[in-house]
């Protein structure tokens, strides 16, 4: 697949000097994949082309990093090593101590943690670095390391960003068509119904688009995961599904709905607005939008509802932040 590269004149730095040499250095750096140490790299230029010192090599990789392009990793060899920052959110890593290559993932339970953790000390978080180290499957077995093994590109990202999605969409079409199948207010069931077609119809343009992804790498599907969504992949809907099943009455339902849509909603957006401007990173904030359609029609519907049952004054408190 084409990668565009980013628009360097844009990410110049102020007062920063654009050059030939800078240009191809970027360059060459931008097709490599994974975590080179500056030497790495001078190697892959020098092979290039004679004339570019080392020093201009490390210079415009400290360039690379003021503009955004690059970004320093520490795995701890007593030297730095850098990744493409560009189109590439921040990750965490494993490192094999015996081949020292190097395997990427993002995890939102782990930064729901971390930012449990910071909040609870009152810290304010700016970075935050995950590195486990061990041995990696092919020095432990023997075998040789798969080529889809190391980095990740847009292609992994779009397909963990609509694996996500299409799980949400599943467990979001389950709550609707149980709550649907429960409600005895015939208003609230239509809207129920409603919103079960439409996650059916949404499920259906992400499967097709996941097919379509598939179609341009055929080994795409065998690559190892990146984003690890856990708790969010089976749990924005399937705990209100859950909670279906006590035995509610049609507001609590919609106030379940809504819990949920809230939830994923600001999952998404804050993902999404988290990535750098990807495949993935427009399936997250495309998705938000729809929670967010979702959660507006559910909380009309709930007001609609109250004010239906003459429950007004306790059902506000519910809905909106009580007020002092
Ligand atoms: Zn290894
Ligand atoms: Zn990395």
């Amino acid at each position: 697949m084409a990668t565009a590269f980013p628009d360097f004149s844009r990410l110049k730095p102020e007062g920063g000097k654009r050059s030939s040499k800078r240009e191809q250095i970027v360059n060459v750096f931008l097709r490599q994949e994974g975590h080179l140490s500056a030497d790495d790299l001078v190697d892959i230029i020098r092979r290039e082309d004679q004339r570019i010192s080392r020093a201009t090599v490390y210079r415009t990789l400290q360039w690379m990093v003021d503009a955004g392009i690059a970004r320093k990793v520490d795995f701890g060899e007593g030297r730095f090593r850098f990744e493409h920052s560009y189109r590439q959110p921040r990750h965490f890593h494993l490192i094999c101590k015996n081949c020292h290559r190097s395997f990427e993932f993002l995890s939102s339970d782990i930064e729901a943690l971390i930012e449990e953790v910071s909040g609870a000390r009152a810290f304010t978080p700016s970075q935050s670095v995950v590195q486990i180290y061990g041995t990696c499957e092919s020095c432990r077995t023997g075998r040789p390391a798969s080529p889809t093994d190391s980095g990740h590109t847009d292609l992994v990202f779009a397909r963990d960003a609509l694996r996500i999605a299409i799980a949400t969409e599943r467990s979001g079409l389950e709550f609707y068509t149980r709550a649907a199948g429960l409600t005895k207010d015939a208003r609230g069931r239509s809207v129920f119904e409603r919103l079960a077609a439409e996650e059916g119809e949404h499920l259906g343009t992400l499967e097709k688009r996941y097919g379509e992804l598939l179609a341009k790498d055929p080994q795409l599907e065998s690559k190892p995961t990146f984003l690890f969504f856990k708790g969010a992949a089976s749990g924005l809907f399937a705990e209100g599904a859950a909670k279906l099943r006590e035995g509610v009455n049609d507001l609590q339902a919609l106030l379940i709905g809504i819990k949920c849509e809230r939830g994923s909603h600001k999952f998404f957006k804050r993902y999404g607005e988290r990535f750098e401007d990807s495949e993935g990173k427009r399936i997250f904030l495309e998705f938000a939008d729809e929670e967010r359609a979702h959660l507006d029609l559910l909380i009309s519907e709930y007001r609609a509802l109250v004010e239906r049952q003459n429950q007004r004054p306790a059902a506000r408190v519910a809905v909106a932040k009580p007020r002092r």
